[in-house]
C-alpha cells in the first residue's frame, strides 16, 4: 500500500506509437516520424517540476478511506482542488466517496485495482481497466491519469497498456515531494512520507515539518500523501493553513505542465483507444463515421455504407429478408448502422487487444487508416488491386504487409 522508496524512472527510446495506433503494424519499424504525436502511457514518468514557483499539487493515493469524504469537503472549503489516485479495491469499500470527490471538484485518477508492482504484475491491463470502470464516469474533460503503485514502472508496462487500447490514459504520474522520510542529526525530519511517519510513530506535527521543509526547498511540485491514513487527514488540516501562510498556491495534477502536455499530445484516437476518424481511409464519397459509443466506425455516405461486412451482419441481413443484396459490399446506410451494433466492433467481430482491431475468424475489420492503406499498396506488386481499399483484410495478409 505504500511506496518503498523513490523509483528511478528509466528513460526509453522505445517507439510506442506503433502499438498505440493499433493495427498500424505495416508502418512499425519503418517510420517513427510521428512517434511524438501520441503520448498515452509513456516510458518516462511525469513530474510536477514545471509547475509555477510556489505552486503545489496535493495528491492522495490508495483511497478512498474512512475519512476521504471528510478530507474532500475540507479541501473544497479551503478552495483547493486536489487529485485522488483511486485504488479500485478501496473504492469498493467506500462507494459514496467517489461521488463526493467529483462533486467537490477533485480529479479522480487511477492507481490500479489491487496495488501490485506493475512491472511484475501478471495482468496490468485488468488492474487499470477495473479501476477505470469505477472512476471513468467521474473523470471530466478526458483527463485520465494513472499512477503506478510504488512508482514501479517501465516502458514495457506502458507498451502493454497502450496496446490494450488504454491510450486515453497518461502516466505514470510520479511525485516531487513526499516520497522519502529522512531524519536530520537532531532527529527532526528534512523530508517526510506520511505512511513512513505513521509507521515510525512520528507525531502529525513532526511529519508535517518534514513535508514543509521539502516543499520549501523545492518551492513547488506534486505532493504525495495517502488518504487511507487518518493521521494524514489530520496533517492536511495543519498543512493547508501553513502552506497558505507561506504564500503557496494549489493546483490539480492535471494542471502540471508535463501532464497538460501529455494529455494534449494524445491523438484523437488515444482518447477512445481507436484510430482517429481523420486518419481513416474510406472510398471517395464516403466519410469515416463513429457509429458506436465505444469507437466503432463505418465508411458512410449520405445514403450508403461501404463494406465488406462481417458474416454475422450478412446473416442478420438475410434473416431480415434482404436476399442477395446482403452479399453486396454497399448497403443502405440505415441497415448497415443498425446491423453494425453499437459496440466497438461490428456484430460477429470481437476486439483483439493485441491487434487493436475487430476480428471475425481470420478477418480483420476496418476501416483502416490511410497509413495502413499506403503501406498495403506499397507491399503489393499490383498497385491497381482493390484489396487495400477493402474494409476486410486477412490476419495473414497483415503479417505479409508487415
Ligand atoms: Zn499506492
Amino acid at each position: 500500500m505504500i511506496p518503498l522508496k523513490k523509483f528511478v524512472p528509466r528513460k526509453s527510446s522505445l517507439v510506442l506509437w506503433c502499438l498505440s495506433v493499433g493495427l498500424l503494424v505495416a508502418a512499425c519499424g519503418k517510420s517513427s516520424s510521428t512517434s511524438s504525436q501520441v503520448q498515452d502511457f509513456s516510458g518516462p514518468q511525469l513530474y510536477g517540476n514545471g509547475l509555477a514557483d510556489g505552486t503545489v499539487a496535493l495528491t492522495f493515493d490508495d483511497g478512498p478511506g474512512p475519512r476521504t469524504a471528510e478530507l474532500s469537503r475540507y479541501l473544497k472549503a479551503q478552495g483547493i482542488r486536489a487529485t485522488f489516485f483511486i485504488q479500485g479495491s478501496s473504492a469498493a469499500r467506500y462507494p459514496d466517496a467517489l461521488e463526493q470527490l467529483a462533486a467537490d471538484g477533485h480529479l479522480l485518477a487511477n492507481h490500479s485495482y489491487t496495488h501490485p508492482h506493475m512491472t511484475s504484475s501478471a495482468d496490468p491491463v485488468t488492474e487499470v481497466r477495473r479501476t477505470d470502470d469505477l472512476i471513468k464516469k467521474y473523470v471530466s474533460d478526458g483527463h485520465f491519469l494513472f499512477r503506478a503503485p510504488y512508482g514501479d514502472w517501465n516502458a514495457r508496462v506502458a507498451q502493454i497498456l497502450n496496446s490494450a487500447g488504454l491510450t486515453k490514459y497518461v502516466g505514470s504520474v510520479f511525485w516531487d515531494i513526499g516520497g522519502d522520510r529522512v531524519t536530520r542529526g537532531d532527529g527532526s525530519l528534512s523530508s517526510a512520507a506520511d505512511w513512513a511517519c505513521w509507521s515510525y510513530q512520528d507525531s502529525v506535527e513532526q511529519c508535517l515539518e518534514g513535508y514543509m521543509r521539502e516543499t520549501r526547498e523545492l518551492g513547488k511540485g506534486i505532493v504525495l500523501m495517502h488518504d487511507i491514513h487518518s493521521s494524514t487527514v489530520d496533517m492536511v488540516k495543519l498543512m493547508v493553513p501553513q502552506l497558505k501562510k507561506e504564500g503557496f498556491k494549489f493546483a490539480r495534477a492535471d494542471e502540471a505542465p508535463s501532464i497538460v502536455a501529455a494529455l494534449a499530445r494524445r491523438s484523437d484516437s488515444s482518447k477512445d483507444g481507436m484510430i482517429s476518424l481523420e486518419q481513416l481511409s474510406c472510398p471517395v464519397g464516403f466519410v469515416a463515421t463513429r457509429v458506436g459509443q465505444d469507437g466503432a466506425a463505418l465508411c458512410l455516405s449520405e445514403t450508403e455504407a461501404q463494406g465488406p461486412f462481417t458474416q454475422a451482419m450478412q446473416d442478420a441481413c438475410m434473416e431480415k429478408g434482404g436476399g442477395d443484396a446482403c452479399k453486396n459490399s454497399r448497403w443502405s446506410r440505415g441497415l448497415a448502422v443498425w446491423l453494425h451494433g453499437q459496440g466497438r466492433c461490428p456484430i460477429g467481430a470481437t476486439f483483439d487487444a493485441d491487434l487493436a482491431a475487430c476480428v471475425e475468424g481470420n478477418n480483420v475489420f476496418g476501416p483502416f487508416s490511410k497509413e495502413q492503406v499506403k503501406h498495403c499498396k506499397a507491399s503489393l506488386a499490383d498497385t491497381s488491386s482493390p484489396v487495400c481499399e477493402s474494409n476486410r483484410w486477412g490476419k495473414g495478409f497483415l503479417a505479409q504487409v508487415n
